[in-house]
């Protein structure tokens, strides 16, 4: 069963393509932006200490999202295949995720990345912000998480390049031109 990551900047289509390939596969999609979003709305503790974070478009301490994905990954078992969207988002999130894999005796089969020049991703998002009401989709904001993005995140790509477990994929383009895109990468390596 696919056990697979999205590690792309925020509006490079990693929600809408995670949803499709975890369908396509028949595992789990999980959405650390999602979850997150919906503490907010319970006012949970968690969703409490999270909310200006996030409308602020700042991460979410590396502690608290950690255990919330550990916690969903392994309750009430372990979770066999899952889309990860949103993810481990630093470099201390990717160590937390690979102790924890090492553990529990699993690993990523791939991490796929998905290109989208920055004006494009801005483009993106003004058409977004147009009709989800989302807190942190004004341009200034989105504008911020870009540079969180490339400061915190895009090292990343690093971390699991020299693992041998990126796949750099095109994200621009049509949804289904990019779904392709990943299919394709997807189909070149082994999925145990
Ligand atoms: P997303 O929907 O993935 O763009 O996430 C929305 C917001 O949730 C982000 O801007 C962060 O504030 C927070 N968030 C989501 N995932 C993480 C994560 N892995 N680490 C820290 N903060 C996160």
């Amino acid at each position: 069963m696919l056990r697979a990551l999205f590690l792309a900047a925020p509006g490079a289509g990693k929600g809408t393509q995670g949803v499709r390939l975890a369908e396509k596969h028949g595992v789990v999609y999980l959405s650390t932006g999602d979850m997150l979003r919906d503490h907010v709305a319970r006012e949970t503790p968690l969703g409490k200490a999270a909310a200006g974070m996030m409308a602020s478009g700042e991460l979410v301490p590396d502690d608290l999202v950690v255990e919330m994905v550990l916690e969903r990954m392994t309750k009430p078992s372990l979770v066999p295949g899952y889309v990860l969207d949103g993810f481990p988002r630093t470099i201390q999130q990717a160590e937390a995720a690979y102790l924890w894999g090492r553990e529990v005796g699993t690993t990523f089969h791939a991490v796929i990345s998905l290109a989208v020049p920055r004006e494009e991703l801005i483009r993106r998002v003004v058409e977004r912000s147009r009709d989800s009401g989302r807190a942190d989709d004004s341009v200034e904001t989105f504008e911020h998480r870009l540079d969180v993005y490339d400061e915190l995140t895009e090292p990343l790509l690093d971390f699991y390049r020299s693992r041998g477990i990126l796949l750099e994929v095109d994200g621009t383009g049509s949804i289904a031109e990019v779904e392709a895109r990943i299919d394709a990468a997807l189909a070149e390596i082994t999925i145990d």
